[in-house]
C-alpha cells in the first residue's frame, strides 16, 4: 500500500512537470570567445551562468533543463542546434558575454543586448556582434552552406516561432534590465548560426561586455552571475505565461 501511494505520489508530480528548456552555453573547450581585461573567459562566465540559470529555472518552474554542454569542451554550432531539435524543448537560450575591438572601446561599451535571429542585422554593431560569434562555425567544416543558411532565412519570417522568439527575446531583456540595471542596449536581431534551424522559440543573450573593466569584473562575480540567472528565469516565466495566456494551455514537456 505505502509504495502505492509513493508511486501515485511520484507520477502526480512528473504530471506537473514544468517546462523543457535548453540553455547554450557559448564557446567551450579550445574556443574561449571573449576575455576580460584581466583575462578572464567568455566560455567559463556563460557555462557558470548556465548552470545557475538551469538551478533557478528548475527550482523556480519545476523545469526540465538540459545544457548544450556542462563541461568545458568544445561543440560545434550545428551540433548544439541537432542537440536541441532532438529534445523538442520549449524554448532555447544561448549565453554569450560581447566583446569590443579596441582599447578606446573597450572602456566605453558595456550593458546587455538580446538577439533573435533574422536574416538582416538590426544595425552595423549587431552585425559585428553575429560575425564574431559565428566565427567558429566558419572555421569548421560544418557551417552552414549558402543554400542552407538561404532556405533557412527564407522560411524564417513565415514561421509562428519566429514571433515567438521576439516575444522571448523582450520579456528576458526587459527582466535583465530590471535586475541589474545594466546598460539597455535593446532587443537586436542578427544571422547568428546558433539560432539558426531551431524548432523552438530561440534566442542569444549578450549578458554584458566582458572587455569592459567595470562590467567585466561584475560578470565573473559568482554573486552578479546569480543575479543573472535570477532574471533570466523572471524573463521566461513571463514568456510562458504570455503563451498559456494565449493559448489556453500550461506548457509541459513532450510525453505528458
Ligand atoms: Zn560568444
Amino acid at each position: 500500500m505505502r509504495v502505492f501511494v509513493v508511486l501515485t505520489l511520484a507520477l502526480s508530480s512528473a504530471a506537473f512537470a514544468g517546462p523543457l528548456v535548453v540553455i547554450d552555453p557559448g564557446h567551450g573547450g579550445t574556443q574561449g570567445g571573449a576575455s576580460s581585461p584581466t583575462g578572464q573567459l567568455e566560455k567559463t562566465v556563460a557555462l557558470s551562468v548556465a548552470k545557475l540559470l538551469k538551478a533557478s529555472l528548475e527550482r523556480e518552474l519545476q523545469a526540465t533543463v538540459k545544457l548544450t554542454r556542462d563541461t568545458d569542451a568544445l561543440f560545434h554550432l550545428s551540433q548544439r542546434v541537432e542537440f536541441a531539435n532532438k529534445l523538442n524543448p520549449d524554448l532555447f537560450l544561448s549565453i554569450h558575454c560581447n566583446s569590443m575591438p579596441t582599447l578606446k572601446q573597450k572602456l566605453k561599451n558595456d550593458g546587455i543586448e538580446t538577439y533573435f535571429l533574422s536574416a538582416a542585422a538590426s544595425g552595423e554593431e549587431a552585425r559585428k556582434v553575429a560575425a564574431r560569434e559565428n566565427a567558429e562555425a566558419l572555421a569548421h567544416a560544418k557551417a552552414p552552406s549558402g543554400d542552407t543558411l538561404s532556405f533557412i532565412l527564407a522560411d524564417l519570417q513565415r514561421s509562428e516561432t519566429h514571433g515567438d522568439s521576439s516575444r522571448l527575446a523582450y520579456s528576458v531583456h526587459e527582466a535583465l534590465i530590471e535586475e541589474t540595471r545594466a546598460t539597455n542596449r535593446g532587443v537586436q536581431q542578427a544571422p547568428f548560426y546558433v539560432l539558426m534551424g531551431l524548432a523552438a522559440p530561440a534566442v542569444l543573450v549578450e549578458i554584458g561586455f566582458i572587455s569592459h573593466p567595470g562590467e567585466g569584473a561584475k560578470l565573473v562575480d559568482p554573486a552578479y552571475q546569480a543575479q543573472v540567472a535570477k532574471a533570466l528565469t523572471t524573463g521566461v516565466k513571463r514568456f510562458l505565461a504570455q503563451l498559456e495566456a494565449r493559448d489556453g494551455k500550461k506548457v509541459e514537456p513532450p510525453g505528458h
